[in-house]
């Protein structure tokens, strides 16, 4: 709907087509561990805007329950099933986003029809239904990515009585295992975590409900299969202008590999504030505008439990695996002035060339990461070095930080780490 509008905001005089697989459009799918836990009321409330402001207020032809299945990049024409029939669109300029898809999982432990993986709105409303009518007390949560953390906090605030089970040896395996290990003994405290565990395996007790989060995989067949080219995860290969390698055919969202700043090669970062941008790029180009978007660093925040959680950049192993020399600088500050109350303590690990080129940043905390990770977003953005960092001129005042912000005392370690030059 981003693509759609700003379509429409460039050229008045489009015809414009929206297909949407299922009835909805424009909600807030990262809404959803909220409106699960009960934050959010009423999945009403997680609409961007109602219908009527796509349908008429931007004349957007709006078709839900409208499935596309091919798509013909030479004779211009996009096939869809809708109320069990095939219709044919011809476009001059067709923006695919079908996002991505979760990766499927079995689960022995729990009913087919219990199994969720909390990806649409419908699937989040059964699933508010069934903790409504308190048919769970207890939850089984499949991986300790993002998604699953959101998850595990959502019904453990609803009472289920939460195990998480991740394959891997850590939480959150976008994060180095020292930053995960914060967040690990954090989760341990609320709910039955079990590190390096199978969730196929036919030993696990059975619970009333699953959540399974392990990942998500771009939907990149319509575009693939025309002969658009495909990168990482085999997300669409996109320029700046969102075009992809097929004449006439844009893509954006969780379906595509954009540039990533820090290694100057496509990364799959599936986020909601990239597929906003990246989508309204890609309307604004495909109706003849002009527009660009100029990368991501990958910065992701996420609340867990009372800690948050944030990263931006490359970690220490996505720097070595992309053949970086990288180093990591950690250190625990305070988010507040000693002696003011309530502050707590502030991890930070930078990540950082041997010549002090900032690569990354990973931070934990019960305050004060989620908003100080945009300063090393832009740091990164900006390819400064630790010790440019170090002497950034970022605001004071007790109650907010110390005398030397977390981030600056971060750096000038980063600096004193890497010797005199
Ligand atoms: C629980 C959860 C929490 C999240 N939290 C955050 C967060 O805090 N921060 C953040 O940045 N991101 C978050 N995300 C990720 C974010 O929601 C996605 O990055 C974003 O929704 C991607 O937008 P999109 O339009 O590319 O894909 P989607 O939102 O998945 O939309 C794609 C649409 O295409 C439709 N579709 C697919 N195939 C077809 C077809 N063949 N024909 C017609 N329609 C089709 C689908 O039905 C879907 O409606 C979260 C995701 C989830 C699931």
């Amino acid at each position: 709907m981003s693509a759609a509008s700003a379509a429409r905001r460039t050229n008045p005089g489009l015809d414009i087509v929206v297909l949407e697989a299922t009835a909805h459009v424009a909600y807030g799918l990262c809404g959803l561990p909220y409106y699960l836990s009960g934050v959010v009321g009423s999945a009403d409330d997680l609409f961007a805007y109602p219908m009527e402001r796509f349908t008429q207020d931007r004349r957007i032809d709006v078709r839900t329950a409208a499935v596309a299945t091919e798509l013909d990049s030479t004779e211009r024409r996009v096939a869809f099933r809708q109320s069990g029939r095939t219709h044919r669109l011809s476009y001059s300029s067709v923006v695919v986003t079908a996002g991505a898809a979760p990766i499927p999982l079995v689960v022995p432990a729990v009913a087919a029809d219990r199994t969720f993986t909390v990806r649409t709105l419908n699937e989040a409303i059964a699933l508010r239904r069934l903790l409504d009518a308190g048919m769970v007390r207890s939850a089984l949560v499949v991986g300790a990515g993002y998604i699953g953390l959101e998850m595990a906090e959502a019904l453990a605030a609803r009472g289920c009585s939460v195990t998480v089970v991740e394959r891997l040896g850590q939480v959150l395996p976008n994060l180095d295992p020292e930053p995960a290990a914060v967040v690990e003994e954090h989760v341990r405290q609320r709910v039955d975590l079990r590190l390096g565990a199978d969730a196929t395996s036919a030993d696990l007790p059975g619970f009333d409900l699953a959540v399974v989060s392990v990942g998500v995989r771009p939907v990149a067949t319509l575009a693939g299969d025309a002969g658009a080219e495909t990168g990482p995860a085999g997300a669409l290969v996109v320029d700046a202008g969102m075009r992809t390698s097929l004449p006439g055919v844009w893509a954006a969202g969780d379906c595509v590999a954009p540039l990533h700043r820090v290694t100057g090669q496509p990364a799959y970062v599936p986020l909601g504030t990239t597929a906003n941008k990246t989508g309204r790029v890609a309307g604004t180009v495909a109706a003849g505008g002009s527009a660009r978007f100029d990368g991501i660093v990958g910065t992701a925040v996420v609340k867990v439990f009372d800690l948050e959680v944030a990263r931006t950049g490359l970690t220490l192993a996505e720097g070595r695996a992309a053949g970086l020399p990288a180093l990591a600088t950690d250190v625990v500050h305070r988010s507040r002035a000693k002696y003011y109350p309530g502050g707590s303590a502030l991890h930070v690990r930078l990540v950082h060339g041997r010549a002090g080129r900032l690569l990354g940043a990973q931070m934990v905390g019960g305050e004060g990461a989620a908003l100080r990770i945009d300063v090393l977003a832009t740091a990164l953005h900006a390819g400064m070095t630790v010790s440019e960092l170090a002497s950034l001129d970022l605001a004071y005042a007790p109650p907010y930080s110390p005398v030397y912000d977390p981030i600056l005392f971060a750096a000038e370690a980063a600096v004193r780490q890497m010797g005199p030059a």
